[in-house]
């Protein structure tokens, strides 16, 4: 059953005059009157509410100094205002979300195409050869009826490059896709921002949002599956567990549904787990229903030999994996750029030319740089216009991405040698500015001019070969300084915030 969250674009009263970016940008986010903007004794006040409104609904983050503790904790960064979202790309992103969902379980189900797809980046990706090692691996021991549980995250930034807005999909996360729990939290401290603000009628525009639930949902889903009252849902994380709250929103969602949750380390299965004969995990006694992967999606999780057989352990296991290792390598760069090759996506749906027109509305231009004659051309292509491109490696997290002339030096460095193509190329999506103010924990209240990046999570199950759940379960808008070309929330660099519809 696919099920979406529309927005009827009628119930949006258009209040304030739409300014228009170039000449003139507008001081505020739409809907926002530049008076109030401009009110530096309201936004003081507003500053201080905001943070307590943060903290009293749990838009928490641990500290940079004690990211392992919860002695002293404070607000999760965000933007004092909601930004504005065009109506019907944001539907368009909801509607999707089931899309892309198919989509990615029927690569993860394509041996044949993974396979093709990433040779020529795991001869020269050694992190992305070792999650294939394990793939090819586990290849090698079929499941029958093996559950499938995918929580996804879309992420789109809306193009304005040709004085027309259009939504562009940057990536699709398939591990870890996070702040589905925080953003839970957001709309409330937004509309609550607004009222005191004056702005009551902006503060009912202000979206319900509730991922917590729907990736839930999709967990508990697949606990119940796997079918034993005793096995636990476990939290794969981190040594580092600053953004701890957004996971515990989630967590708490399947405790409420009385489903018990662990949260372990590589370390911890890998010395304390074990497989039975059965195949069944076990980690300090507990039967392992699901492993809900929120670590291993970057060389450095991996801190030694034991982690990754650690992986290798719960791949093969008969524990619903979130996501399982061909998952993983749907979710990678070089995969979404082979996807936007022509004629690729009519191979996954031969008979539905309207889900492939949906799937493809959303794509920038994806170029490879394999070695041959396309990739000779694409390689010039970007040193003529570096600006106009991304340089991405196989990287997940933020902050791996490179940009403008340091496109130029590395492409120079790799020219003639297999080692480009680790790397895809993508071009360069140009959201329309917009000024809004930014609460960083331990920093002054700063007004900045700031790009919006808007993600709509997904989940889905699938048991053999039957869906049993496939639905979008809500969004997450964040929003970062435009001076920072890459990185995210967790990077330290963008800041939870929420659509405002116009
Ligand atoms: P990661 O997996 O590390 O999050 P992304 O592909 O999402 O990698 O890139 C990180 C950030 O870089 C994005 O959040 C976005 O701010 C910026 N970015 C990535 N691709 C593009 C693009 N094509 N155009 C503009 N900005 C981009
Ligand atoms: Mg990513
Ligand atoms: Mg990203």
């Amino acid at each position: 059953v696919a099920k979406c969250h529309r927005m009827d674009p009628g119930k949006v009263i258009a209040t304030f005059k739409r300014s228009s970016l170039v000449g003139s940008m507008p001081m505020a986010t739409q809907r926002i009157p530049d008076e109030l903007f401009r009110n530096e004794k309201l936004i003081k006040e507003l500053e201080e509410i905001a943070k307590d409104s943060a903290l009293l609904h749990g838009v928490l983050m641990r500290t940079k100094e004690s990211p392992n503790s919860s002695e002293v904790v404070s607000y999760a960064p965000f933007t004092l205002f909601p930004s504005p979202v065009p109506t019907v790309l944001f539907n368009q992103a909801l509607e999707v979300a089931t899309h892309f969902n198919r989509l990615i379980d029927r690569v993860s189900q394509s041996p044949h195409f993974l396979e093709e797809a990433l040779a020529s980046t795991i001869k020269v990706d050694r992190f992305t050869a070792k999650l294939f090692n394990i793939y090819r691996q586990v290849q090698q021991e079929p499941q029958d009826m093996a559950i499938v549980l995918g929580l996804n995250r879309s992420d789109y930034m809306i193009d304005h490059a040709n004085g027309k807005e259009a939504l562009k999909q940057i990536e699709l996360n398939t591990i870890a896709a996070s702040f589905g729990g925080l953003s839970s939290q957001t709309p409330a401290v937004h509309r609550h921002i607004l009222k005191v603000a004056g702005l009551l009628k902006e503060s009912k525009l202000i979206l319900d949002n509730n991922p917590a639930a729907g990736l839930a949902k999709g967990l508990a889903m697949a606990w119940e599956l796997y079918g034993s009252e005793r096995a636990v849902v476990m939290f794969l994380v981190e040594d580092v567990q600053r953004n701890i709250y957004d996971h515990r929103f989630v967590e708490n969602e399947l405790w409420a549904r009385n489903i018990r949750v662990i949260r372990r380390q590589f370390e911890d299965v890998s010395r304390r787990g074990f497989l039975d004969q059965d195949k069944r995990l076990f980690v300090d006694g507990q039967e392992i229903a699901v492993v809900y992967f929120r670590n291993g999606y970057m060389p450095q999780n991996y801190k030694s030999e034991q982690s990754w057989e650690a992986r290798l352990m719960m791949e093969r296991s008969c524990a619903v994996k979130c996501p399982d290792i061909s998952t993983h390598l749907a979710g990678t760069k070089k995969v979404q750029q082979e996807l936007a090759r022509p004629g690729v996506l009519e191979t996954f749906f031969p008979d539905e030319p309207e889900t492939v027109a949906r799937i493809r509305a959303t794509f920038a231009g994806l170029y490879s740089l394999d070695m041959g004659e396309d990739g000779d051309k694409n390689m010039a292509m970007a040193l003529a216009k570096p600006d106009q491109y991304v340089l991405k490696p196989q990287r997940e997290g933020g902050g791996n991405n490179i940009y403008g002339d340091e496109i130029c030096s590395v492409l120079e460095s790799l020219k003639n040698s297999t080692e480009r193509t680790a790397y895809i190329l993508m071009d360069k999506i140009q959201p329309q500015p917009m000024y809004n103010y930014l609460c960083r924990e331990g920093e002054p209240l700063k007004l900045k001019r700031c790009l919006s990046e808007l993600g709509v999570f997904g989940a889905y199950v699938r048991r053999g070969t039957e869906v049993l759940m496939n639905e979008c379960v809500g969004h997450l808008l964040r929003t970062k300084g435009a001076e920072h070309a890459d990185g995210g929330v967790a990077a330290g660099v963008a800041l939870l915030d929420n659509p405002l519809l116009i």
